[in-house]
C-alpha cells in the first residue's frame, strides 16, 4: 500500500516525508547511517541526553521552574519593542508549525516506529572515561607536533595462507591533526587515531581543525574551487551555552570576518545559517551579517523538536524557550551569465520548511546536507563545506576547533 511504501522509505532513508504541511520527520541516525561502510552510528549514544533518565529530569524540571516563575510573574508586564517583534515572528510561524505537528501525530505508522526507538537501542556503547577535550589539545604548545594516524583498511592486510596479518606501516600515514586538511579520499570508512582516542572517518570526507584565527587557510586560491553549500553553526552567545559550558562562545563582531563570500564558489552558493531566537541576533543577521557576507536572504526552515511519543519537548508558546530553532537560507549569487538555465534546474527553494527529530547531544544540529543539496547551485559537482562543526559528513568538508567531536569511535558500533 501507498502508506507502508513511504514507512519502508523512511526506515532506509531516515526522511518521511509528512502529509499535507511543508514538513518532513528525521532520524539522524538513519541519515547519518546512509553514508557510512564498516560503521554504524550508535542509537544510544546519539540519543542518550533524550532517554538518559538522569538527563530527561533536568529538562523536566528547568521547564517546571519556567512554568512556576511564570505563573508567580502574574502581573502582565508590557513587551518592550524587541519582544514585540519576537512575539510578531513567532505567530507568523506558529501555524506552519502546528500544521507540522498535527501531521506528524496523525503519521501514527512513523509514531509507532519513533516511540519503540529507547527500547531499540540496545545495550549503550559508550565506554567510560573522559572524551578527549580536542579544543583544549589544540591550546598546548605541542599541538603542531600532534599526528592523526589513519588506518586504511586494516583487513586487507590478512594473509591468503591463514597467517597472522602483517602490518604494513605505509597503509598507515600519519598527518599532523592541527592546521592541516586530513582527508579521507576513499569510499570507505577510515579509523583513525589521535593520542588514545580513535575516531571514524566516514567516506570521502575531510577536516580542517583550528581557531578561528587560522580560517583564512580555508579560502580556495581558485575561484572555481570554492564551494556551493555552506553550512554554519556559530558559537552565538547566549545564556544558555555559557551555562553550561559545552564550548566557548564568541561576540557576533568575529562573525562579521567569516571569509564567506571568499570562500564560495564563482557560480553561487547556497548559504545555510543556524541561528537562536534571540531577536537582537535576528536584527544583527538581516541588516549586517548577511550583507557584510554578500548573501541575500531567501527563506527560512525551521527544526522542530519532538520527544519519541511525539510531543515538543516543550510548550510552543514560552516566550524564552522555544522548542524549535531557525534555519536562514541566503544565496551567494555567481558571475555566470547564463543565469536563466541555472535557475531553470533548480528547485525553488521553499519558505517555511518545517524538520522535525528529537535532539541528540547538546547544541547538536540534525543531519541536513541531503535535504540542502537539491538547492544548491551545481549541484553534480558542488562542494559542501560546514563552518563550526562538530562531525563530518561523506562527501563534505568539516571545519572547527573540533571537527572530529562526534566522529570518536564510542558514538559508533562495527557492522
Ligand atoms: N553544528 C554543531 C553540531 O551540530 O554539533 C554545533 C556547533 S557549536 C554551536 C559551535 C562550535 O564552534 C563548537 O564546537 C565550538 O567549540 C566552536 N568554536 C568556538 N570558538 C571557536 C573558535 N574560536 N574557533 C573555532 N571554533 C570555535
Amino acid at each position: 500500500s501507498k502508506t507502508s511504501d513511504k514507512l519502508s522509505e523512511f526506515l532506509e532513508s531516515g526522511v518521511y516525508r509528512l502529509e499535507d504541511s511543508n514538513a518532513v520527520f528525521i532520524d539522524p541516525v538513519r541519515v547519518l547511517n546512509r553514508s557510512y561502510t564498516r560503521f554504524r552510528v550508535s542509537p544510544s549514544a546519539y540519543y542518550s541526553r533524550s532517554f538518559d533518565s538522569k538527563h530527561a529530569g533536568q529538562e523536566a524540571r528547568v521547564s517546571s521552574n519556567f512554568r512556576k516563575r511564570k505563573r508567580k510573574e502574574k502581573k502582565p508586564q508590557p513587551l518592550n519593542d524587541r519582544e514585540r517583534a519576537a512575539d510578531q515572528r513567532h505567530q507568523e510561524v506558529r501555524p506552519f508549525l502546528l500544521k507540522a505537528h498535527e501531521s506528524l501525530v496523525r503519521a501514527t505508522e512513523l509514531l509507532e516506529v519513533v516511540s519503540n526507538l529507547k527500547g531499540n537501542l540496545g545495550p549503550s556503547t559508550s565506554s567510560p572515561g573522559a572524551e578527549q577535550s580536542l579544543v583544549e589539545l589544540g591550546r598546548v604548545w605541542q599541538a603542531p607536533l600532534y599526528e592523526i594516524t589513519l588506518n586504511f583498511h586494516p583487513n586487507d592486510n590478512a594473509r591468503e595462507d591463514g597467517g597472522a596479518p602483517t602490518i604494513q606501516y605505509c597503509e598507515q600515514p600519519a598527518f599532523p591533526v592541527f592546521n592541516n586538511l586530513v582527508v579521507n579520499e576513499t569510499s570507505e570508512d577510515v579509523e583513525a587515531e589521535l593520542l588514545n582516542s580513535r575516531y571514524i572517518l566516514p567516506p570521502e570526507s575531510s577536516f580542517y581543525m583550528s581557531d578561528l584565527g587560522q580560517i583564512h587557510n580555508l579560502i580556495p586560491a581558485e575561484s572555481d574551487c570554492g564551494f556551493n553549500l555552506i553550512v554554519i553553526d556559530p558559537p552565538w552567545e547566549n545564556g544558555s551555552a555559557r551555562q553550561k559550558q559545552r564550548y566557548s562562545t564568541l561576540p557576533n563582531r568575529y562573525f562579521l570576518s567569516l571569509p564567506v563570500k571568499q570562500i564560495c564558489h564563482k557560480d553561487g552558493a547556497l548559504v545555510a545559517l543556524w541561528v537562536t531566537n534571540r531577536e537582537k541576533l535576528r536584527g544583527f543577521v538581516e541588516k549586517e551579517l548577511f550583507p557584510a557576507w554578500g548573501v541575500k536572504y531567501v527563506a527560512t526552515f525551521f527544526w522542530l523538536k519532538v520527544k519519541a511519543d511525539g510531543s515538543l519537548i516543550c510548550d510552543l508558546d514560552l516566550f524564552h524557550h522555544r522548542p524549535y530553532e531557525c534555519l536562514l537560507l541566503g544565496l551567494v549569487h555567481g558571475k555566470v551569465t547564463d543565469s536563466k538555465q541555472l535557475s531553470s534546474t533548480k528547485p525553488k527553494l521553499p519558505d517555511n520548511q518545517i524538520m522535525l527529530s528529537i535532539p541528540g547531544d547538546y547544541s547538536r544540529k540534525p543531519p541536513i546536507a541531503g535535504l540542502l543539496h537539491e538547492y544548491a547551485p551545481r549541484l553534480q559537482r558542488g562542494r559542501c563545506i560546514e563552518l563550526f562543526a562538530r562531525e563530518m559528513t561523506a562527501g563534505w568538508i568539516s571545519w572547527g576547533n573540533e571537527p572530529l567531536h562526534f566522529q570518536e569511535s564510542r558514538n559508533f558500533m562495527k557492522t
